[in-house]
């Protein structure tokens, strides 16, 4: 009998042009799937991501496509082009996200609006639109990069601690309603990350930070890259509605 060509599946990583999501593309790629790159502005960055899945896993093919996630229109496009090119969204790991920190009473409204919306509608936007695909097929893994601070809190961080606890809501709400479907729904909760997100931070607080995590190291992209790699993954088949936290033992 002929044996049949399996389909290579598809992960639709946000914010893969830096950082986390970089480390997740490649790591997602060096597991035998292909990756949708997505991004916002940084096309040179996002290029570097194509670049490092090129040299770990050649057969992988990448597309990358730039798109705001809080934008309803490009986040519906961005899935569509998705499924033509691929036939398929197994994996979505939404994964941008930003910062504008500042104390409450300095904070503006803007900038509490403007991550809201990158960090929590951007979920809610590409949840809806890739999940109604997986929804179809009946198969699926959404994996939401929330962090310790949507689950402790952070002085400076209002607006960020609200969009990532909002996401672990999301991630709870979403596994109850897509079960059924044979779709699992997971978050992961960095804690310190040495990224770009987090290389401004002044030493005095990088000092303190480091002084409160037992393992005695900042994370790196692929402590969390590897996480999810095995959410995304068949082995991870009987796990929805958790939330990992890769701290170092920070939160312990
Ligand atoms: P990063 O290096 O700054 O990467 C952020 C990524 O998000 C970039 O690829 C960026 O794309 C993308 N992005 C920003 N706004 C976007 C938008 N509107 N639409 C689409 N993409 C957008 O930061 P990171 O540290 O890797 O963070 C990745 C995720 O991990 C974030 O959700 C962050 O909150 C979370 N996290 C990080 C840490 C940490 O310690 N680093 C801890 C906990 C959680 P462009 O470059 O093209 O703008």
């Amino acid at each position: 009998m002929e044996k049949r060509e399996e389909r290579r599946k598809l992960s639709l990583v946000s914010g893969a042009s830096s950082g986390i999501g970089r480390a997740i593309a490649v790591r997602e790629a060096r597991a035998g799937r292909n990756l949708l790159i997505n991004y916002a502005g940084n096309e040179e960055g996002a290029k570097e991501t194509e670049r490092l899945i090129h040299e770990a896993a050649p057969e992988a093919e990448v597309l990358l496509f730039r798109a705001d996630v809080s934008e309803e229109e490009a986040v519906r496009e961005m899935v569509d082009a998705a499924v033509e090119r691929f036939g398929a969204i197994d994996v979505l790991v939404n994964n941008a996200g930003i910062t504008r920190d500042n104390l409450l009473l300095r904070m503006s409204a803007e900038d509490f609006d403007s991550v809201l919306r990158i960090n929590l509608r951007g979920v809610f936007l590409l949840s809806k639109y890739a999940g109604k695909y997986m929804l179809k097929k009946r198969s699926g893994r959404i994996i939401n990069i929330s962090s310790v601070v949507g689950l402790h809190g952070n002085i400076g961080q209002v607006n960020y601690a609200a969009s990532k606890a909002g996401i672990i809501g999301i991630t709870k709400t979403l596994a109850r309603e897509y079960a059924g479907r044979n779709i699992t729904v997971n978050a992961v909760a960095p804690g310190f990350i040495e990224t770009r997100m987090t290389e401004t931070l002044p030493e005095k607080i990088k000092e303190s930070m480091l002084s409160e995590i037992p393992l005695g190291r900042f994370g790196k992209p692929e402590d969390i890259a590897n996480a999810v790699s095995f959410l995304a993954s068949d082995e991870s088949s009987y796990i929805t509605g958790q939330v990992l936290l890769i701290d170092g033992g920070m939160r312990a």
